[in-house]
């Protein structure tokens, strides 16, 4: 057996969030377009006497270093579908952050997952690893795939998206994070309370802005980024229409609530100008951190192990 694998997994952000209506489940039916950025995590699995989560990196201290951790419920329900033992050790070195909308949990469970099956040599099909990374979470197929892809169901139905180019973004990190499920029960109540409520997109097919994706057009693409969550969001945290406001201030082409939030992503024009709108950003104390971040890039990878 190999002494580790580790896996290089990026975050996302939602270019297009429909939320549709309430299943028996409790999940929301949901029309999405989502785009891998060029933010990682990377997660290490090495064989060991007992399953441990480590955590390194600046939010290391956000993040549960224990069983509950994603990354080790997706050890133990990849362990538990090939008959293998799960104890190993998981190091997490986290650069996305951690509530913020970005699919930061989500990508550490892909990268386990395909850092395991490494480890273990699997001989697992990507059919097989999509369906564990579907019940591990909506966003957790999408982080081993990347790309651009639209989301259907709860978010865990893919179907790749045509893309040109890549998109420059800057991102504006809050000082809290918000809970998902708490978001999409803010939008419930907004939604029950408030028949002037902006108009939901739910589950149409965002066509107009995959076209724009296709061309490889941010022009067409900047009025067409759409977030259903963005109220509920901003509802729970009202200083994020300052950071909305100021980033498109700045010189972004527009700006939008990144999933459930908080983190806020603005489209820029190009490189230069995604430079430019990080350094006003920061200067403008709106945001606990600023990141520059392009895409679409691909999903969880393999990458040598230090
Ligand atoms: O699938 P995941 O565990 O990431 O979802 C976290 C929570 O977000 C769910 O328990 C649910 O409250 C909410 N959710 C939802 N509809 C979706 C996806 C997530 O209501 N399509």
């Amino acid at each position: 057996m190999i002494g580790g694998a580790t896996a290089r997994v990026p975050a996302k952000i939602n270019l297009h969030l429909g939320v549709g209506p309430l299943r028996s489940d409790g999940y929301h039916e949901l029309s999405t377009l989502y785009c891998a950025l060029s933010l990682y995590d990377d997660v290490t699995v090495r064989a060991a006497d007992e399953l441990s989560v480590t955590v390194t990196g600046e939010s290391r201290r956000q993040v549960p270093a224990d069983a509950t951790n994603l990354a080790a419920r997706a050890v133990v329900a990849l362990a538990t579908h090939a008959g293998v033992d799960p104890r190993v050790a998981i190091t997490i070195d986290k650069n996305i952050p951690v509530a913020g909308g970005m699919a930061g949990g989500s990508a550490d469970a892909a990268g386990a997952l395909l850092a395991a099956a490494r480890l273990w040599r699997l001989d697992i099909g990507r059919d097989e690893l999509l369906a564990i990374a579907a019940d591990l979470g909506s966003d957790v197929p999408f982080s081993v795939v990347g790309g651009a892809a639209l989301g259907t169901g709860r978010g865990e139905r893919l179907l790749p998206v045509l893309h040109r180019g890549e998109m420059h973004w800057v991102l504006a990190v809050a000082g809290t994070g918000l809970s998902t499920p708490a978001v999409y029960r803010e939008i419930d109540r907004l939604r029950a309370r408030d028949d002037d409520h902006p108009a939901p997109a739910g589950t149409a097919r965002p066509d107009a802005l995959m076209q724009a994706l296709a061309s490889g057009d941010v022009h067409a693409a900047a009025p067409l980024l759409h977030n259903d969550l963005q109220p509920a969001a901003l509802s729970l945290q009202p200083m994020l229409r300052r950071t909305l406001r100021a980033g498109r201030e700045a010189g972004a082409l527009a700006g939008l609530v990144s999933g459930s939030g908080p983190t806020c992503a603005f489209l820029c024009a190009d490189a230069d100008a995604a430079v430019s709108v990080a350094a006003e950003l920061s200067g403008s104390g709106v945001a606990k951190a600023v990141r520059t971040a392009s895409g679409p890039v691909p999903g969880a990878r393999l990458i040598p192990t230090n």
